[in-house]
């Protein structure tokens, strides 16, 4: 007997997936983290060095058009 009430129950949010201050990884300055998969201040972001696990390519700004 399962009860129904608890697929109703919106799932607990990952830990860490909130907004908040975060370090950042790469000079480890404190910046504000909209979420989990924000771990890198928009400053080195925004530098050529960053590059790891990127889906950002040179040339390529499609996901921009939001
Ligand atoms: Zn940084």
């Amino acid at each position: 007997m399962t009860d129904p009430k608890a697929e109703l129950r919106p799932p607990a949010p990952a830990r860490g997936d909130v907004p908040a201050e975060r370090q950042c990884l790469r000079c480890k300055a404190t910046f504000w983290s909209a979420g989990f998969g924000e771990r890198v201040c928009k400053r080195c972001k925004s530098q050529a060095s960053w590059k790891s696990g990127s889906t950002q390519a040179s040339g390529s700004s499609r996901r921009s058009s939001r």
